[in-house]
């Protein structure tokens, strides 16, 4: 087993082990959010036919040459085209035929006068504009043709695509299956939200953290309770998630004496690939895969925000992979420092800020307590500055790299425009 790795090392480690889920055939109108399993060919083509995209009157271009208001040439109104509805017969030299929105254009007729740019009059209208070329007509076939390849396998199926499946008469498809992620606290402190807790005791949040961080991107939680710090009932508790795809436990990774995880871990057939990633927080983090069913095993440090981070940076990008996503990262930005920072060299600090936007550029101001055990800085901190492994000082003013781990940050409370 590798010890102290860096963050690149942890990371292609932990995506090399990591595979992505088959395919299952769920209901269109259940599929936003997931990932395109197969590529969608059209089976239809849209519009089927030339069609008017106005209400007017379809007319042959050669008739009106030169029309105008000052001088309006009158037709003959030979038939009406309801949308839905079908010409009786082709347009011949001389006629026009009302049409509405979204109705099939008639052999023969070559372009569609708006209704405002005419008269109408009693079986005739005085058209009032010579139309150019197919004006206010829709091609059939202009969004797609049967065969056209419309969306690539890979894809993250949002609405438009939900909507594009409907229009070629989907109406299941293909997506990357969701893991399943067993969730474990451990701790003899630890009790459940619902209990009262004395002093001596901690109420167990990690497990809603990271339950609410993996239903965040479609991934399915299990929960498995509190283990309390003796092997076996670490062991009794994992048990019970190892038909998940992941396994991601809590606390009791580190050297203390009551740290038992890692061992127990090994007992159930976890072969641990790395403890330790040069980051804080989150150093005391081990992975492992379990032999034979390939199950990913994440055990999270205890402290709260090393929990939250060390998900964010090593269990999403995996859980991201499974579902088949390409992109398996949270954005990130470039921010200008507003105070100076300072460190040790050797591990990398993610250093939770808070963000600003004034004059087009981003300011960065790192949230006054970091200690590992401060959750509530994960909310005042809108990401994670990346404070590099050998850097020793970043002075104020300086640029940094900003992970945004809110989905809702760039939303706007202003329209913008
Ligand atoms: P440990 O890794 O077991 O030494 O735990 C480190 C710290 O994290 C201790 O202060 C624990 O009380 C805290 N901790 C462990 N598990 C949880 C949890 N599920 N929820 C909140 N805090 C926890
Ligand atoms: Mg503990």
């Amino acid at each position: 087993m590798r010890e102290g790795l860096t963050v690149d090392e942890a990371v292609s480690e932990i995506l090399a082990a990591t595979v992505t889920l088959g395919a299952e055939t769920i209901a269109v109108s259940d599929a936003a959010g997931r990932v395109l399993a197969e590529p969608i060919l059209s089976t239809r083509r849209h519009p089927p036919a030339d069609c008017s995209a106005m209400d007017g009157y379809a007319v042959r271009r050669a008739d009106l040459k030169a029309a105008s208001a000052e001088n309006p040439i009158s037709l003959p109104v030979v038939y009406e085209i309801p949308a839905g509805g079908h010409a009786e017969r082709s347009l011949e030299a001389g006629e026009a035929a009302r049409i509405f929105t979204g109705a099939p254009l008639p052999p023969g007729a070559d372009a569609v006068v708006r209704q405002e740019d005419t008269r109408a009059g009693t079986g005739r209208v005085e058209i009032l504009v010579e139309p150019d070329p197919r004006e206010h007509v829709r091609s059939g076939g202009e969004d797609f043709e049967i065969g056209d390849q419309l969306i690539d396998r890979g894809a993250v199926l949002g609405s438009a695509h939900i909507g594009v499946l409907a229009s070629i008469g989907r109406t299941v498809v293909a997506v990357h299956q969701r893991p399943t992620v067993a969730i474990l606290s451990s701790g003899d402190e630890l009790v459940e939200p619902d209990r009262p807790a004395d002093s001596g005791q901690i109420v167990s949040s990690n497990s809603y953290t990271l339950a609410a961080a993996c239903r965040e991107i479609g991934a399915r939680p299990n929960y498995l309770g509190i283990a309390g710090d003796r092997p076996d009932e670490i062991e009794e508790r994992l048990r019970a998630g190892l038909r998940a795809e992941v396994i991601v436990s809590s606390a009791g990774v580190s050297v203390g004496d009551h740290d038992h995880m890692r061992s127990v871990l090994e007992k159930i057939g976890c072969r641990l690939r790395f403890w330790g990633v040069l980051i804080k927080p989150g150093y005391p983090l081990a992975f492992g895969v379990i032999e034979p069913t390939g199950t990913l095993v994440f055990g999270l440090p205890g402290n709260p925000v090393s929990a939250a981070v060390t998900f964010e940076e090593f269990v999403r990008p995996a859980l991201r992979k499974m579902m088949g996503h390409r992109a398996l990262y949270r954005p990130t930005i470039v921010a200008r420092l507003t105070q100076k920072l300072t460190k040790r060299a050797g591990r990398l600090h993610f250093v939770r800020v808070s963000l600003e936007l004034r004059n087009g550029e981003y300011s960065a101001t790192p949230i006054s307590n970091q200690s590992s055990g401060v959750l509530t800085s994960m909310i005042r901190g809108d990401g994670l500055a990346v404070f590099p492994a050998e850097s020793e000082s970043l002075a104020a003013g300086s640029e940094v790299d900003v992970q945004i781990l809110n989905s809702s940050f760039f939303d706007q409370t202003e329209r913008g425009y």
